[in-house]
C-alpha cells in the first residue's frame, strides 16, 4: 500500500464529511481504513523520528478518527491508536517506568473549542457563574518531552516520554544539554526527590547552523528543528548529542517528595529558582476571553521567536483544581493545546524550473501539485540554490514538505524519502542559461550560479519588470506578463524603447484592445516625471537598492552628475561603500548604458533631482535622523508613501527591527515586527501618532 497516497485520499474524504452524516456501516468502513494509517504515522513519528506527512495532515486523520469514535463509541477498538500516547520505546535504550504517566494533550482548533473546554472545567470544579478560573497560557514548544529526576538535588536520570508509561533512559545524552542543571541551584528547601518535566528543543538559528555544518560535511540534513532534536537525543553515543545545539525549557513539576507550590505559575517560578529555564512568555488570565485574545495574537507573533511553537498550552492554574478535574484516557482534563493553523503541508514536486533574475542569478524553483496552506493555494515554491537541493537530496517526483509562514515566499523544506516509490529523478543545475545558452558560472564562495551574458533575454525581461515596478518607475499596466509580451515580440530591446511604443505597435499584439494599449501608454508617459532616485533604482545597477539610490540622489542633483562621479566621490557619500561605488562607476563607464541615458533624456524622462526628493535640512522634524520600521497595513497611505514621508522629514526606513530602530509604525494586522519591537522595548506608534510626528515641526 502506498500509505502516503492512502493518507491523502482519507484526508480528502474527511474534509468533505462530518461524522454525523455517516451511518454506522459507513463509519465502520472509515474507522477500519483510518486505524492502521494513524497507527502507521504514529510509529513513523514517535519511534522512527521520520514522519511522512505533516503534523497538520496527521491531525486531520487523528481527529477524524477521534470524531468518528465519539459518534459511534461501540466502534472504538480496545487498541485504537487514539488511546495511545507517543510510541513504544526503542530497544536500544534501557527502559524506564514513569512514576506518573506522561500524557498527551487534547487539542483546540478554534475559539469555540477553547470556550467549550473552559465551560467543562468550570463545571468540573463546581464554580458558579460569578467566579472565573485562573488560566495560565504557555507556549507549546515543538520539541521532545522528557522527564528529569533529581535525587538530593543531583540530576540522576532523564527519560523520554515513550508510550507515556515507559520511556527510554537517555540520561547520558541529556547531561550534555546546556540548560539542564546537573545540580539544583537552591541550597534550602530542596526536595529529596523531584521530577521536572519539559521540552528539549533546538533554536531555529542554531538548527540552521547545524544543517549548514552537516551539509558541508556531506551528511544528511534534518527536515526541521523537532526532528533534529529527536534524532540528536536518541543517539547511542552521547558525544554525538553533545555536538548538537540542544536546549531545554521546563514546563511542569512531576512527582516530588515535598509539596510543590499551589499553582502552575508559582511552580514555574520555583523551577526557575532551582536553576531551570522556563519560557518567559507565560501569562495568567481570569476567565477564557483574555486567553482567546492572547492565543490569536500568538498566531502572528510566533514567527518572531527563535524556536518553533505549534500552539499554546492552556492550563487551569490551581493544582487543587487540576486534581479535581483529573484525566481522560491519554490527556489531562485541566489542560488543552490550542493548535495554530498549519504552516506546513506535503505535496508532490512535479518539476524544478530555472528562474533567471535581473542580475543573472539563477534560482531553482519548485513546480508543485497545487496545495492549500493557510487558505492560500501554493503551486510554486523556492528551492533557494543548487546546494540546498543536493544537500537535501530533493528529487523530481518526490513528496515534499512545503512551508508558508507569514509573508515569506513558500519554500520546499525537504523531501520525504520514506514516501518514495522509485520513479523519482535526481536534479542537476544545467550547464547553460535556459534563455540564452551562455555557460553558467558560480563564483567562489557564492551559492548562486549566474548567467553573465549582457544580452540575455530572460534577464532583460526581469529588468523591464523591475524598471516598471511600484518602487521604481511605477508604470501602471506593466507587470511581469506584459514585460514578457513586449520583449518577446521584439518591441522593447532596451529600456528606452518603452518610451517609443506607439498604439499601432501594441494593437497588433494578441489580446491587446485599444483601451489596454492606451492605458499602458498613459502609464509609461506618466512615469517620465518620476523622481530621479526612482529612475536610478529602476536601472537595475547591481547593489543599488532603493535606499542607496535615494542616498546617492541626496548628494548628486542629476543623472549626469552621478554618471560623472568618481569612485572616490561616491565612496565619500555617507552610507555608500566601495562595492556600491565601483558598481555605479562601472555601470556608467559602459557606452551602451550612457547611450541609454541619452535616449531616456531624448524621450523626455526626468533626469534631474526633484525639489520634493531633496531633504535640505533634516533638523526641523522630530523624525529627523530617526530610524523607522513600517509594519501592518496603514489606512491612509501605502507603505511606500509613508516611507517617502519619513525620508522627506529626514528619517530613514529599515525593513527589520533592531536595537537601533527608533520607531515602529504599526498598522492593522501588524505581525512579528511588532512583537520584536515590544520585546526590545522600542516605541510603537499608531498611524495617527505617526502622522502627527511626521508633520510636526520643532
Ligand atoms: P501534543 O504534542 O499535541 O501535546 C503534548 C506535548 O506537548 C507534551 O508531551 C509536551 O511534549 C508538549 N509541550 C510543549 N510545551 C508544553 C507546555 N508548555 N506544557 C505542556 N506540554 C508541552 O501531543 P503528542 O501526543 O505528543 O503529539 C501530537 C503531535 O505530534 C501533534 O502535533 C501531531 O501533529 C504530531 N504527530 C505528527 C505525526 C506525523 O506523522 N506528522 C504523527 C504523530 C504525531
Amino acid at each position: 500500500m502506498d500509505v502516503y497516497q492512502t493518507s491523502q485520499n482519507l484526508i480528502r474524504e474527511l474534509k468533505g464529511i462530518s461524522p454525523r452524516d455517516l451511518n454506522r456501516a459507513g463509519a465502520e468502513d472509515l474507522i477500519a481504513a483510518l486505524t492502521p494509517v494513524v497507527a502507521f504515522h504514529q510509529e513513523k513519528y514517535y519511534v522512527e523520528d521520520a514522519p511522512i506527512i505533516s503534523d497538520g495532515e496527521y491531525d486531520i486523520l487523528f481527529h477524524g478518527l477521534v470524531a468518528l469514535e465519539e459518534q459511534f463509541p461501540g466502534l472504538r477498538a480496545p487498541d485504537s491508536p487514539t488511546f495511545r500516547v507517543g510510541g513504544a520505546p526503542l530497544d536500544r535504550f534501557e527502559k524506564v517506568s514513569h512514576p506518573k504517566r506522561m500524557l498527551s494533550l487534547s487539542n483546540a482548533f478554534d475559539n469555540d473549542d477553547l470556550r467549550a473546554w473552559y465551560t467543562r472545567c468550570k463545571k468540573g470544579v463546581d464554580l458558579d457563574d460569578e467566579n472565573e478560573l485562573d488560566i495560565i497560557i504557555e507556549l507549546k514548544i515543538d520539541g521532545l518531552a522528557v522527564a528529569l529526576t533529581y535525587v538530593d538535588g543531583v540530576f540522576s536520570r532523564g527519560a523520554t516520554r515513550g508510550d507515556g508509561s515507559v520511556g527510554e533512559n537517555i540520561t547520558a545524552n541529556l547531561k550534555t544539554v546546556r540548560d539542564i542543571p546537573l545540580r539544583l541551584a537552591s541550597k534550602t528547601d530542596l526536595p529529596s526527590s523531584l521530577e521536572v518535566r519539559g521540552e528539549v528543543y533546538m533554536r531555529k538559528s542554531e538548527f540552521a547552523d547545524l544543517n549548514e555544518r552537516l551539509a558541508r560535511q556531506d551528511q544528511k540534513v534534518f527536515a526541521n528543528p523537532r526532528n533534529a532534536s529527536a534524532g540528536s537525543l536518541r543517539q547511542l553515543d552521547s558525544r554525538a548529542t553533545a555536538d548538537r545545539p540542544l536546549r531545554f525549557f521546563a514546563y511542569g513539576v512531576g512527582p516530588s517528595s515535598t509539596e510543590p507550590p499551589e499553582t502552575q505559575s508559582d511552580g514555574l517560578d520555583w523551577l526557575e529558582r532551582l536553576g531551570f529555564a522556563a519560557n518567559k512568555h507565560r501569562q495568567v488570565f481570569k476567565g477564557i476571553e483574555g486567553v482567546i485574545e492572547a492565543c490569536n495574537l500568538w498566531i502572528d507573533r510566533r514567527d518572531a521567536l527563535d524556536y518553533e511553537i505549534d500552539g499554546i498550552v492552556v492550563k487551569v492554574d490551581r493544582l487543587e483544581y487540576q486534581r479535581v478535574l483529573g484525566f481522560i484516557a491519554n490527556a489531562p482534563r485541566w489542560a488543552i493545546a490550542y493548535k495554530f493553523p498549519a504552516q506546513e503541508t506535503t505535496t508532490i514536486l512535479k518539476d524544478i524550473v530555472i528562474n533567471v533574475g535581473r542580475t543573472g542569478a539563477i534560482k531553482p524553483e519548485a513546480v508543485l501539485e497545487p496545495v492549500e496552506i493557510g487558505g492560500v493555494t501554493v503551486s510554486q515554491a523556492t528551492l533557494h540554490n543548487e546546494d540546498y537541493i543536493l544537500s537535501r537530496d530533493i528529487r523530481i517526483g518526490d513528496k515534499v514538505t512545503v512551508k508558508r509562514a507569514g509573508d515569506v515566499i513558500p519554500q520546499v523544506v525537504g523531501p520525504i524519502p520514506g514516501a518514495r516509490t522509485g520513479g523519482e529523478r535526481s536534479w542537476r543545475m544545467p550547464d547553460t542559461c535556459p534563455a540564452c545558452e551562455t555557460p553558467l558560472i558560480r563564483l567562489e564562495g557564492e551559492a548562486d550560479y549566474y548567467c553573465v551574458a549582457s544580452d540575455c533575454p530572460a534577464q532583460f525581461i526581469r529588468l523591464v519588470e523591475h524598471f516598471a515596478s511600484r518602487s521604481a518607475m511605477d508604470v501602471e499596466g506593466l507587470g511581469s506578463k506584459m514585460a514578457v509580451t513586449l520583449v518577446e515580440n521584439g518591441l522593447v530591446t532596451r529600456l528606452s524603447d518603452l518610451y517609443k511604443l506607439s498604439p499601432n505597435d501594441l494593437v497588433q499584439l494578441d489580446g491587446f484592445a485599444t483601451k489596454k494599449a492606451e492605458n499602458l501608454l498613459a502609464g509609461i508617459e506618466a512615469s517620465k516625471s518620476q523622481p530621479l532616485s526612482r529612475l536610478l533604482f529602476g536601472l537595475g545597477i547591481r547593489y543599488v537598492g532603493k535606499t542607496t539610490a535615494e542616498t546617492i540622489v541626496q548628494n548628486h542633483s542629476s543623472m549626469s552628475e552621478i554618471g560623472d562621479a568618481s569612485i572616490e566621490e561616491l565612496v565619500n557619500i555617507d552610507g555608500i561603500g566601495e562595492r556600491i561605488a565601483e558598481s555605479v562607476f562601472d555601470w556608467f563607464q559602459n557606452d551602451k548604458n550612457r547611450e541609454l541615458i541619452d535616449d531616456l533624456a531624448t524621450a523626455g524622462v526626468n533626469l534631474e533631482r526633484l525639489e520634493s526628493e531633496y531633504v535640505s535640512s533634516t533638523g526641523d522634524s522630530p523624525a529627523a535622523g530617526k530610524s523607522f520600521v513600517l509594519t501592518g497595513t496603514l489606512a491612509s497611505y501605502s507603505r511606500t508613501e509613508a516611507g517617502e514621508m519619513i525620508k522627506a522629514a529626514g528619517g530613514k526606513v529599515t525593513s527589520s527591527v533592531s536595537k537601533s530602530t527608533d520607531f515602529v509604525v504599526a498598522g492593522s494586522s501588524a505581525g512579528s515586527k511588532l512583537t520584536k519591537a515590544r520585546d526590545l522595548g522600542i516605541s510603537v506608534v499608531t498611524e495617527d501618532e505617526f502622522l502627527e510626528l511626521i508633520n510636526k515641526k520643532l
